[in-house]
């Protein structure tokens, strides 16, 4: 947490972000009378024009980005306590590069090499930059974070126990991967292997990276094996009939040459976990 407000009582309102219900379930059940959080002074308000705190759970969607600010502006500009429930209002967490998730323009990180990082913390940069007062900020991580966890999280935010944790800054530093050595064609099959866990969702994704080295196999047959590979994915695309497996196809080639080449110049490549 940044900062310590000086809150006794609070009143909290409720923002769902994108999270999948796990933590909003937790937050219910923290304000039902099992737990009663309201017994240290914090009661649930139905409106943010009323609250001190808001307590947020989900990735931050893009869909959910221009209300979630809209939610924020419309609080008091004092203390405006933001309470970041759950691994996905954190950090992006499972959703993190996730294609709904919000990513700042602002940032000047685009195409998709570049992660949606997701996470309160997106839009909180956001409104500072517009001047508005957003924070102090308390981050409750857990996937969901336990009814304890969220309470102890408020505790602290209340002044009825002190932080024992350190605070980190989240970096934006890129994640360095070196593969470890082995045969080329192995190493280029891990490093798709991992792209495609960003692209896929529900699909197969061994059989896609399977079915897609089968047509590098192919096409290294040609004298052009470039060209060939292209064409080859082509055909895939038309014939499979789905989208996103010729979608996957298409990035699964440009990232094969991207890896490809800069092994064969020995270069270090750079790549996200
Ligand atoms: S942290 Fe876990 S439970 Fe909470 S919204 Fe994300 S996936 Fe769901």
């Amino acid at each position: 947490m940044s900062g310590k407000p000086k809150l006794r009582s609070i009143w909290v309102f409720h923002l769902n972000t994108g999270s999948c219900n796990g933590c909003d379930i937790e937050i219910i059940d923290v304000l039902t009378p099992f737990y009663d959080v309201e017994r240290f002074g914090i009661k649930l308000v139905g409106s943010p024009r009323h609250a001190h705190a808001l307590l947020v759970s989900g990735p931050l969607t893009r869909q959910a980005y221009y209300g979630a600010k809209e939610t924020i502006k419309a609080m008091p500009p004092e203390p405006r306590v933001i309470v970041a429930i759950g691994t996905c209002t954190c950090s992006g967490g499972i959703f993190y590069n996730g294609y709904p998730v919000y990513r700042r323009p602002e940032s000047g990180r685009e195409g998709s090499e570049y992660p949606r990082r997701g996470g309160i913390a997106e839009l909180i940069a956001d409104l500072r930059d517009e001047g508005e007062k957003v924070g102090p900020v308390i981050y409750i991580p857990g996937c969901p974070p336990r009814p304890e966890e969220i309470i102890y999280g408020i505790a602290q935010l209340v002044g009825l126990v002190e932080k024992r944790l350190s605070y980190q800054e989240y970096s934006d530093e890129f994640v360095r991967f070196r593969l470890p050595e082995g045969p080329v064609e192995e190493r280029i099959r891990l490093t798709l292997r991992e792209r495609l866990r960003h692209l896929v969702g529900y699909l197969d994704r061994e059989k896609i990276l399977e079915d897609f080295m089968s047509l590098v196999k192919e096409a290294e047959k040609n004298e052009n094996p470039r060209e060939e590979l292209a064409r080859l994915v082509k055909d895939y695309a038309a014939k499979c009939g789905d989208v996103r497996l010729g979608f996957c196809m298409m990035l699964l080639e440009r990232e094969y040459w991207r890896v490809k080449d800069a092994l064969d110049a020995g270069k270090e490549f750079v790549y996200w976990l």
